[in-house]
């Protein structure tokens, strides 16, 4: 037995504190019309959590408590059999007759099977309501809440309001109800109700999944743009940073091939110099000797000075002429340089014409032009927002290269004409030289050897002189080069860094050898540093922004609509187990409801078979039928109800006007009373009605019997007979559940194994007594 007490104290009618024991399997409570029985019936739905205030006969909280009476204190009593049996009631929770601050109930559990799922061999539920209406629950003294209580008792399948306590004049409920609340009625008792929470506890648990689903994929949406935007800014920023590599390593090879030809150039002319220039001074050497000799000769004339001095001005013209020749070369190269600059510069432009303008500069000039009246002003304007998106500096340097080509041509071209007029008076000078020349030959002088070397001496020296010029302007153009070689070293490293200007450590250079270099044409290598002048442009005009902070905004966007998406995955995980839990919940609700039925049907058929002396009931899961009705309203009804519209609608035309829809599942009660055509449950008698209804009822506490049933004068409509059919049923289903039996049956009572009763006196509050079967049907009547 698991029920052990009941104690009730300014509850209802019960003024004072009232202690009923469960000692027996059967427990009927008996008494006169109004002594308060059914409160006690109640008392045990107000402890087990019932909400529903009108269920208890009340309309607020404050209507469960004492209310006082309107007799003398101490008044009422039993009638004479109060000194039978002896009183359970303990201190009163009001003065008789008083009102009472707070209506209080207990039930103790025996919980040595823990039929409760806490780890107490006897367990106490308490709830108090006071004036206020508000509650307090307690679970063995402890405060509690609401939902813990009747976590603890649906584990135990124990309700507040469920199917094992039948209220008086409830008994037939099951019969008024519709098919979908019959459903509801069996799917409790057959303890279903489980699923059913976790079912709805699930559908909310997935609603919740779903929107926050939704809001997950609502920040995505708004993350996209801007990360799409960045992921843009990084490849541009990835592109550059691939150009920057290719720079480095064209700019690697570039350096490596620039210096060992510059050295080996260098060392080249070096060598090239030596013999020429020491020849050159021992030609000097001889030439001054044999100066020497014709100008100790006696025979020495003024030929001999007329030839030294057309010597020395043909040498000086050559010089000038060398020497003009040089720096107009330079001039040319200079000129070539300013013009690829100026190219450069004009490429730059050119991308100027298709540059973007923000719009919302664009803007801003239009509101200044809009209040502008001058042509002029506006002429002003537009020129300067051009003049203003304009490379500004580039236009300068243009500029400036353009002035210095002018320059550098004007130095031309008077060089130019110098470079004649050397070259006219080389030329003038050569011409009296050989005909001072031939005119000594001619003559049979005896300085003629001497004069003839120094005519040798002279030629070579001049050839010479002709090498070493050749080679003076090589090495100038070696030392322009060195000088642009340094200048491009310090722009890479400016631009890419110091890895492009260490290239010696390079591996992939390690290979290529000096000769290789040295072998190779020089065209390639300018080739070279025309791909590098492109790949320079190239990122400049790439516009790249600050990177490092693009590729930090970009990883941060990235990894939170990373998590988002991670965040989206998790929760849709935890849909498709939801919604396969639901599934599964259903599956198994719909298995042990049907099982349940069958095995309900059996049960049923038994007790209805005994109660009617025959005949055959079951109960028949069917789906809903929508109809719609003509005025277009949705009515949702059963099987049962549509025959029973049908019958009251007969001949009206309302049954074949509306479409029929499935709805939800229920539960249709179908009866055949013996040696009767009765089938409806309509066409059944109060008593049949009762019968049928007991019957149902037994079955299914007998397929899942409750801890304990009270049933508050379910025997009310029986016959003699039907009393006694009832009674063995009772001591039957007695084995499985305790039962508490509010009765005014004697064959009920004589059932029980502990009667109590209960009285009202004079003073409005019930009485409680254990007392004896005799007294019990006394009382009872
Ligand atoms: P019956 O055999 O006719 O069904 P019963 O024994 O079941 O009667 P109950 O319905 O339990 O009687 O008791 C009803 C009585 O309880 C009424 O007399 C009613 O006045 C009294 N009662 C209900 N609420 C209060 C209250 N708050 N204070 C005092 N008395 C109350």
């Amino acid at each position: 037995m698991h029920l052990k007490s009941l104690e009730i104290s300014g509850f209802k009618s019960f003024a004072k504190k009232a202690t009923l024991s469960f000692t027996s399997p059967i427990s009927a409570i008996v008494g006169p019309n109004g002594s308060g029985k059914s409160n006690v019936a109640e008392a045990f739905r107000f402890v087990l959590g019932e909400q529903s205030i009108k269920s208890l006969r009340g309309k607020r909280g404050e209507d469960l408590i004492f209310n006082g009476g309107s007799g003398p204190a101490g008044a009422g009593g039993m009638g004479g059999i109060g000194s039978v049996g002896g009183f359970v009631t303990g201190i009163g929770a009001a003065s008789t007759s008083g009102r009472a601050n707070r209506a209080g109930v207990k039930v103790v559990f025996d919980n040595s099977k823990r039929i409760l799922n806490v780890d107490f061999d006897e367990v106490t539920l308490e709830r108090v309501v006071h004036r206020d209406s508000s509650n307090e629950y307690f679970i063995n003294g402890s405060l509690v809440r609401l939902k813990d209580i009747v976590e603890l008792l649906a584990g135990a399948h124990i309700g507040a309001s469920g199917h094992h306590i039948i209220s008086q004049g409830e008994a037939d409920r099951i019969l008024n109800a519709n098919i979908r609340e019959r459903r509801e009625m069996i799917e409790d008792a057959l303890g279903l109700k489980i699923y059913q929470y976790k079912k709805t506890e699930s559908q909310r648990k997935l609603e919740k999944t779903e929107e926050n689903m939704k809001s997950v994929e609502s920040l995505r949406r708004e993350i996209a743009p801007h990360l799409k935007f960045l992921k843009k800014q990084v490849e541009k920023v990835e592109k550059v940073q691939e150009m920057r590599e290719s720079l480095k390593l064209a700019y690697q090879e570039y350096f490596k091939r620039e210096e060992v030809y510059l050295k080996h150039e260098h060392a080249r002319v070096e060598a090239d110099k030596k013999g020429p220039t020491s020849e050159l001074r021992e030609l000097d050497a001889a030439l001054a000797e044999a100066k020497n000799i014709l100008a100790s000769s006696k025979n020495a004339d003024a030929t001999s000075g007329e030839v030294i001095s057309l010597e020395q001005e043909l040498a000086r013209a050559r010089n000038e002429k060398d020497a003009t020749a040089r720096e107009l070369g330079q001039v040319e190269g200079e000129i070539s340089a300013a013009l690829r600059a100026i190219q450069r510069e004009k490429d730059k432009q050119s991308r100027d014409e298709n540059k973007t303008v923000y719009l919302r500069d664009v803007e801003e000039i239009a509101k200044q032009v809009f209040t502008i009246d001058s042509l002029d002003e506006i002429r002003k304007l537009v020129k300067e927002f051009i003049a203003r998106h304009r490379t500004a500096e580039n236009s300068s340097a243009l500029d400036d290269f353009e002035k210095e080509v002018v320059e550098l041509r004007t130095k031309k071209a008077a060089l130019e004409h110098s470079l004649k007029i050397a070259g006219e008076k080389e030329v003038a000078t050569h011409e009296l030289y050989t005909q001072l020349r031939h005119k000594i030959d001619q003559e049979k002088d005896t300085n003629r050897e001497a004069e003839k070397n120094v005519f040798k001496i002279i030629a070579r020296q001049n050839e010479i002189r002709g090498i070493l010029n050749t080679l003076k302007s090589h090495e100038d153009r070696v030392a322009l080069e060195q000088e642009a070689y340094k200048r491009e070293l310090q722009e890479a490293h400016i631009m890419v860094g110091r890895e492009a200007v260490n290239f010696a450590s390079v591996p992939a250079l390690i290979t290529l050898t000096d000769a290789d270099i040295i072998a190779e044409a020089r065209t390639a290598q300018e080739e070279r540093r025309r791909a590098i002048e492109k790949t320079k442009i190239r990122i400049e005009d790439s516009g790249a922004g600050n990177s490092s902070e693009i590729l930090k905004e970009y990883k941060e966007v990235e990894e939170r609509d990373g998590f988002l998406a991670r965040e989206l995955e998790d929760l849709d995980k935890s849909k498709v187990s939801l919604v396969a839990l639901i599934a599964e919940l259903d599956q198994r609700l719909d298995i042990e409801f049907k099982e349940g039925i069958l095995k309900i049907n059996v049960q049923f058929q038994n007790f209805f078979a005994l109660m009617f002396g025959g005949g055959n009931a079951g109960l028949n899961v069917v789906r809903e039928k929508k109809r719609k009705c003509r005025a277009d309203t949705d009515l949702v009804l059963s099987d049962e109800e549509m025959a029973r519209d049908m019958d009251a609608a007969s001949g009206d035309g309302l049954g074949d006007g509306g479409e029929e829809e499935e709805g939800a599942e229920g539960i249709e009660i179908n009866v055949n009373l013996p040696r009767k055509k009765v089938k409806s449950l309509m066409m059944l008698s109060g008593g049949e009605r009762a019968l049928t209804s007991i019957a149902l009822l037994f079955a299914v506490s007998q397929v899942n019997p409750p801890p304990f049933i009270i049933l508050d004068e379910t025997d009310a409509a029986l016959d003699e007979a039907n009393s006694k059919k009832y009674g063995d049923m009772i001591a039957n289903l007695s084995q499985y559940s305790q039962l508490i039996l509010i009765t005014h049956n004697r064959e009920t009572m004589s059932r029980a194994g502990v009667l109590y009763g209960v009285t009202m006196g004079n003073d409005g509050a019930s009485r409680l007594l254990s007392i004896q079967f005799d007294e019990a049907v006394k009382v009872a009547k």
